[in-house]
């Protein structure tokens, strides 16, 4: 058994990050399995060395370990221009050259996480893909390729059991998604994620529940790629006394700004419910 936490150094480790590297590591501990750490910074334009750091420094004073060496995606980007060649090649790809704006205005209808793309740019070869340009799945002939998918099972709090992707829902809910971003090239989370998950061999995928509907695409791409899909378990997220989803962007209390006060990883700890 080998599960995996897997933040971005896009913001300081906040209380949600710690609930969730305990959970992975109570999980691991249970099946005598063990806990990977990796680095998802594939976002060049918000990861920062200092939040690098900090995520090492931050964990290794909950009292987190974890084996040796860490893999950080940044250090993986032929391995996913190698998938993305392979998806182009198989017709699977589109360039797509709209902003934010555009999708809103083609009136985009709303989906599992934002807008759907209402696939303006579907029809343009990759021939035809200009420097800048994000790629996107093509998701019907995605599916077209699969077939029917396969089950996954999930063991979290929210949706335990078996769970068979439907195509349909996938379509209306999560529309082609970017695997490579617009601008930078970077590679998307959704490629990312499940390419990494599949070359470190991880057999349980414990992470937040905010990523549960990800889950679905993650198996088509798992599919498409011939890559184990392994069990999930998204558990649940912690919430601030307003009720909002404790985030970085949301500008939650950092794990380091509770220490400068005085307080114990054992505190910690506690605050989480562990
Ligand atoms: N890097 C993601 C995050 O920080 C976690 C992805 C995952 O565990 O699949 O939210």
């Amino acid at each position: 058994m080998r599960t995996r936490f897997a933040p971005s150094p896009t913001g300081y480790l906040h209380l949600g990050h710690a609930y969730s590297a305990l959970t992975v590591g109570q999980i691991a501990a249970e099946f005598c399995g063990s806990a990977l750490l990796r680095i998802e910074d594939t976002d060049s334009t918000r990861c920062r060395p200092e939040y690098d750091a900090a995520i090492f420094e931050d964990l290794r004073w909950l009292g987190l370990d974890w084996p040796e060496p860490v893999w950080r995606q940044s250090d993986h980007s032929s391995d996913y221009d190698a998938t993305l060649t392979t998806l182009a090649a198989r017709g699977l790809l589109y360039p797509c050259s709209c902003s934010r704006r555009d999708v809103a205005e083609a009136g985009a209808t709303p989906g599992w996480d934002g807008l759907v793309y209402p696939g303006t740019c579907r029809s343009r070869p990759m021939k035809d893909a200009r420097p800048g340009d994000a790629l996107r799945l093509n998701l019907a002939r995605a599916l077209e390729a699969t077939g029917p998918l396969p089950a996954f099972t999930e063991t979290g709090p929210q949706h335990a059991g078996t769970h068979q992707p439907d195509p349909e829902a996938l379509l209306a809910k999560i529309g082609d998604p970017v695997l490579r971003r617009k601008g930078t090239g970077d590679p998307a989370y959704h490629l990312a994620c499940p390419q990494d998950d599949a070359a470190q061999g991880i057999t349980h995928v414990v992470r937040g529940a905010d990523l549960w509907h990800a889950t679905f695409l993650h198996v088509v791409l798992q599919t498409l790629m011939g890559w184990p899909v392994p069990t999930y378990h998204h558990h649940d997220l912690i919430r601030d006394e307003s009720g909002t989803r404790l985030a970085k962007i949301a500008h939650s209390r950092a794990i380091r700004a509770f220490r400068d006060d005085g307080m114990s990883p054992a505190d910690i700890r506690r605050m989480v419910g562990f």
